[in-house]
């Protein structure tokens, strides 16, 4: 059938949603986001998304974890990240409600064992704009079924970013999804099957709304195939969603900052790098000079 046109993955197609703060706006206007991390085997890969986060201009960022991890996260910078101990979804249902919360991170380093599996599914039930990576996608994948219509049911944005094998996880089993004919269209397939914004990743990301809408990402290089790179990722989307960007254009945007970031570094960066390396990107993003 006809399906609406691919775009290449540039600013203009989301410079008018960029969060843009007035000259008296505080910290809370700026976004509250909340990165659902695991215990003590992984630290390193929440606060990546965390610090990304921070950078990209989310006012706020807390860190939610396993108690055991707790001291270990607070011994490690950036030191406006502020860290609630989570030993149970229960403990997590409370953190979301702070009606000041505009967007959470799952899975980097969340773990795989049935206390993190029921994390996810707490999120999966709050009406918070959301990211899934990682473990979260590797738990959302053991029941193909709850990724059905995902966003309608949960009444909120949700962007999922999988790289190839994620993703032959999570729709591996959808035969009409696994044989389409190009990534384009196995991301589109995905974003209409799930209703989420599928960020398909690796060389040549898609972005895929499910409308059909969708982009195709030209920035970054293979030096971007390091540990932690796709964490931090996971933090530019919702740090841009903690602002109040739409889903496809904060996936989007963040796709593009990381890559031209990973480009402007080039081989031998690592993930700590790319962050900070964000920073001029931004700066080229409202000069007005990014081609
Ligand atoms: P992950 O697989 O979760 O570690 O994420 C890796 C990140 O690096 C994603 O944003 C990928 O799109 C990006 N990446 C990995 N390999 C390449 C590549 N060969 N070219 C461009 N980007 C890449
Ligand atoms: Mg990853």
């Amino acid at each position: 059938g006809h399906q609406p046109k691919a775009f290449r993955n540039h600013p203009a197609l989301w410079r008018d949603r960029w969060p843009v703060h007035g000259v008296d706006t505080h910290k809370y206007q700026r976004g509250s986001a909340l990165v659902v991390a695991g215990g003590l085997s992984g630290v390193g890969a929440p606060r990546l998304g965390a610090r990304a986060a921070l950078r990209v201009g989310a006012g706020l960022v807390t860190i939610a974890c396993h108690p055991e991890a707790l001291a270990a996260h607070a011994a490690r910078g950036p030191d406006a990240v502020m860290q609630r101990p989570i030993s149970d979804a229960p403990a997590l249902s409370a953190l979301l409600a702070d009606q000041r919360l505009s967007a959470v991170l799952a899975g980097p380093a969340l773990g795989l064992d049935a206390g993190a599996r029921d994390l996810v599914m707490t999120i999966l039930r709050a009406h918070i704009p959301a990211v899934f990576d990682a473990d979260a996608l590797t738990l959302l994948a053991v029941r193909p079924a709850s990724i059905l219509r995902l966003c309608e049911r949960r009444g909120a944005p949700c962007v999922l970013t999988p790289h190839e094998g994620e993703f032959a996880r999570l729709f591996g089993g959808q035969a009409a999804i696994r044989d389409a004919p190009s990534k384009l269209e196995r991301a589109r397939r995905a974003a209409a099957f799930s209703g989420c914004i599928i960020v398909l990743k690796g060389p040549d990301t898609v972005i895929a709304h499910p409308d059909g809408t969708a982009a195709i990402n030209t920035t970054g290089s293979a030096a971007l195939a390091t540990a932690g790179a796709g964490d931090v990722l996971g933090g530019l989307i919702a740090g841009l969603l903690a602002q109040g960007m739409p889903a496809f254009e904060a996936a989007c945007a963040a796709v593009w900052l990381h890559g031209r970031a990973g480009d402007a570094l080039g081989p031998g960066l690592i993930a700590d790098d790319l962050p900070e390396a964000i920073l001029p990107v931004m700066r080229s993003l409202t000069a007005g000079d990014a081609s």
